[in-house]
């Protein structure tokens, strides 16, 4: 039983583990979808803004320290107009834009944003090895990269030339729907975050799970134990009942067989035991079963030999690897010990106390069947009733009798 807790154990430590592997690997790949679809949304956004501002040829801000004009406009004669009242404005071009944004993503949450391209104008905008590798697989068509770095997740797709563009763009030789760069995106993202609440969690379960098995499995071993227990103890007499003794014998008597060895079985009966539930009642005839029976146990002292209660106010006892004078020896021994318990039966005709009468059947030269000794055991035991009880009587089976 405890083996089988031991098992349930591991079961459930097997079913928590691939609970846990599968509900952390959905749940991983629903986190990871979640972010690129949010840097695809975040980069589409960025585009539309830019498309946008490309579409209105550049828009124009209040100049300031945070907003100098581009120097990178410098050749383009409406980068700047002076206002009356001694502002300027000036003009802000999408790359000028993505910059700003940029900055204010990063302060807002954490998100950075690059626009990079193999051939930039502008010495910031030129590609980190892994920009420039994405860079490289857009022209073979890929049309977006995302990997997982420490706490981050980097997202990158092209840009490609709109019309919109190339009044600013053709001069470097690109034409409408070339790639002419790319933006990168990388938001804060731990991959590993989730992981140790739900190790905790799983942890707990696991725990509570083990601790259930533990507990009841216990209790269950215990009431297992109890029911084995009572299944082979006669409840009365408390020594073994008759279908433990079966068993026990089958296996004793196969050994026997197998090696050859002496075996003896005695049958006991108690003598006049109607009449002494008559005379002194029930309750009592059960209280003498009781002694009858410790005290015959208490003679056998060596392992094998077993007592069973084999019915009513009868008993069997097997005696393995034992000659025919030792059987005809504990039958007289067991005789006289319950003969001198001393407990009165008026009731006898052979005595004035309660006494057991016997019958051995004894296999000495080789082996015989369980139903064999037990037909001769019970032919000595009526013998023994016959010549007037409280007494024994053997039978030694010869090799010819089998
Ligand atoms: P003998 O064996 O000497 O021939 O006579 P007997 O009176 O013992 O034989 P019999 O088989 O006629 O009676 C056996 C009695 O054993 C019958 C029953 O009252 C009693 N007995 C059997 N089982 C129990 C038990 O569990 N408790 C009690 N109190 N008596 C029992
Ligand atoms: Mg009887
Ligand atoms: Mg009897």
């Amino acid at each position: 039983m405890y083996r089988q807790i031991a098992y349930f154990s591991l079961g459930w430590i097997v079913i928590v583990l691939c609970s846990f592997g599968w509900g952390y690997y959905n749940s991983r790949q629903k986190d990871d979808q979640s972010i690129l679809e949010m840097s695809r949304a975040f980069f589409g956004q960025i585009v539309l803004t830019r498309e946008w501002n490309a579409c209105h040829g550049g828009v124009y801000v209040y100049a300031d320290e945070k907003t100098p004009p581009n120097p990178y406009l410098v050749k383009d004669p409406e980068r700047d107009i002076p206002l009356q009242n001694g502002k300027l404005l000036t003009k802000i071009n999408p790359a000028y834009m993505t910059r700003q944004l940029s900055e204010l993503a990063a302060q807002y949450n954490g998100a950075q944003i690059h626009i990079t391209s193999l051939k930039p104008i502008r010495p910031a905008n030129a590609p980190t090895p892994w920009e420039r590798k994405a860079l490289k697989s857009f022209e073979t068509g890929i049309n977006e990269v995302g990997t997982f770095t420490d706490g981050h997740y980097r997202y990158m797709a092209p840009l490609f030339m709109q019309k919109s563009c190339m009044k600013c763009h053709e001069q470097q030789g690109y034409k409408v729907g070339d790639i002419r760069g790319g933006i990168s995106i990388t938001l804060p993202y731990n991959r590993y975050a989730s992981l140790s609440p739900r190790i905790t969690g799983y942890l707990a379960v696991t725990a509570a799970g083990l601790l259930f098995i533990l507990f009841f499995g216990r209790r269950l071993a215990r009431a297992y134990q109890m029911l084995e227990e009572q299944s082979i103890i006669d409840p009365l007499t408390e020594i073994p009942n008759r279908r433990f003794f079966m068993k026990r014998a089958e296996e004793e008597f196969r050994s026997a067989g197998r090696n050859h060895t002496p075996i003896a079985l005695i049958m006991i009966d108690i003598d006049y035991f109607k009449g002494f539930n008559d005379r002194y009642g029930h309750i009592e005839g059960d209280i003498t079963l009781k002694t009858v029976a410790e005290a015959m146990k208490h003679q056998l002292r060596r392992p094998p030999d077993c007592i069973a209660r084999y019915g009513g106010e009868e008993f069997i006892i097997m005696l393995p690897n034992t000659m025919p004078e030792g059987g005809a020896q504990v039958a007289e021994l067991l005789r006289t010990k319950i003969e001198a318990l001393q407990i009165n039966n008026e009731a006898s005709k052979c005595a004035d106390v309660v006494t057991i009468s016997l019958g051995v059947a004894s296999a000495p030269h080789d082996s015989v069947s369980f139903e064999t000794l037990l037909k001769h055991a019970d032919e000595a035991l009526y013998t023994a009733k016959q010549k007037g009880r409280n007494r024994s009587e053997s039978i030694i089976i010869q090799p010819t009798t089998k």
